[in-house]
């Protein structure tokens, strides 16, 4: 897959300077650095800044050199588990018309804005309404709206009354129904296919336990899917079940609420990705903001302990575990975003801040199949990237300071004005 450039881009190329840097890669962050990004949006070099300003200078393209102030610059985030037209039970059904499709569009893209403004230049969608994700993935990519880089599911896949049912879900019954279902959202354009193979949290009529879909389903699902060379990622939280899925092919588990040692031990084997969205079982306040019903929030809640172990046993086990909040990932959480504190959870449980940076960047991009294109600052990636004033490989609290926002070379946020104050070389 290539990645698409992001509307018009700047008159000229850029030197940033005066900055350390986090490439996406490795473990630390270098400092004294700089970064040339073309005036397509693109790195062409990150390294010592003399090395820097001496390639930019014997190029012909124009270049504005850009201050950054002692700042440490980072890869833009990919948040791996998004819902642009996410409506849990209660308050935020009761507000969003979902049949009224240009309401639909317009949450979904204001969703999208300050998605970017959060610092996720990238986001993989697990689920939305009526393929409106697909016309705003266009627009995004027109740079008619602003967002960041779609990876999108289209509808995500349930049985008759399954999770999801009720929201982003497509009811599908039996191997032929599932086949078509999973066909018509390739036929949309979807990059990745998602089926939720148990209950959750949001779902009233079921539990986290409920086995959701027998084997013919799910084969139906996967094989279909990897004959057009997409993955497909498994909402799924009892061990038994996701025991089940990891053996018919699923390439991704989505929460994972109830992970054994044993499974996790076979899930890193196996290569299998792993999306703890661990923030959704712990956040009392964003749910009692939205007034979710008495039933999901101690259902929520109380799934928290054993998801906490989850993510544990994944750690330990070496799973590939990679970013993604489920909550909107610019909701304001115990003082930062959702994102951030998905990310500082996954600190807490036991990553390395690398190991935490890498599963926000450039092992997102490798589960997505654009390895080196986002999730790095290595030269022929775009220039996507975040500016903070500490050192986010030394603790990821370090995104909590998030000044700037670039993609494609454009910067999209400039809190303290680096850009504006930018001169020509
Ligand atoms: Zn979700």
């Amino acid at each position: 897959m290539v990645i698409d450039s992001m509307g018009p881009h700047a008159a000229t190329g850029q030197v940033l300077v005066n900055c350390s840097v986090f490439d996406g890669t490795g473990d630390s962050s270098l400092s004294d650095q700089a970064i040339w990004i073309r005036s397509d949006g693109t790195v062409a070099l990150v390294g010592d800044r003399q090395d820097v300003m001496d390639a930019a200078g014997a190029n012909p393209e124009p270049t504005t050199v850009v201050d950054l102030a002692g700042g440490y610059v980072m890869p833009g985030l990919i948040n791996m588990h998004v819902h642009l037209g996410l409506a849990l039970p209660g308050a935020m059904s009761a507000s969003l018309d979902r049949d009224n499709p240009a309401a639909l569009a317009l949450q979904m893209a204001g969703n999208a804005r300050r998605t970017l403004l959060a610092g996720v230049t990238t986001a993989r969608l697990v689920g939305e309404t009526d393929y409106t994700d697909f016309t705003l993935r266009r627009a995004i990519r027109a740079g008619t709206v602003p967002g960041p880089r779609l990876f999108t599911a289209g509808h995500a896949l349930c049985c008759t009354g399954g999770h999801g049912h009720d929201s982003d879900g497509l009811e599908a019954d039996g191997a032929d129904g599932f086949r078509r279902a999973t066909r018509e959202q390739l036929r949309a354009g979807a990059d990745l296919i998602k089926v939720c193979v148990s209950g959750g949290l949001a779902g009233e009529h079921e539990a986290i336990e409920t086995p959701q879909l027998t084997d013919d389903e799910l084969s139906a699902v996967v094989t279909t899917a990897h004959d057009w060379r997409r993955t497909v990622t498994a909402h799924a939280g009892p061990a038994d079940v996701i025991e089940r899925v990891l053996a018919l092919g699923v390439d991704g588990i989505e929460h994972g609420y109830q992970l054994t040692p044993e499974v996790a031990a076979e899930m890193a084997r196996r290569g299998t990705w792993y999306v703890p969205t661990i923030t959704v079982s712990r956040c009392r306040e964003f749910f009692e903001e939205h007034q979710v019903p008495a039933w999901m929030m101690e259902r929520a809640l109380g799934a928290g302990p054993r998801h906490w172990e989850s993510l544990q046993h994944a750690i330990t086990a070496g799973v590939r575990i990679v970013l993604g909040s489920d909550m909107p990932p610019d909701a304001p959480f115990d003082g930062t975003t959702a994102t951030v504190r998905e990310m500082e959870f996954m600190a807490e449980a036991g990553m390395t801040p690398g190991d935490v940076l890498r599963a926000a960047t450039s092992r997102a991009a490798e589960w997505l199949g654009v390895s080196g294109q986002i999730g790095t600052l290595t030269p022929g990636a775009v220039g996507d990237l975040l500016v903070l004033d500490a050192d986010p490989a030394a603790d990821v609290s370090a995104l909590r300071t998030m000044h700037a926002v670039v993609q494609g070379g454009r910067a999209v946020r400039d809190d303290r004005g680096h850009w504006a104050k930018g001169r020509t070389a």
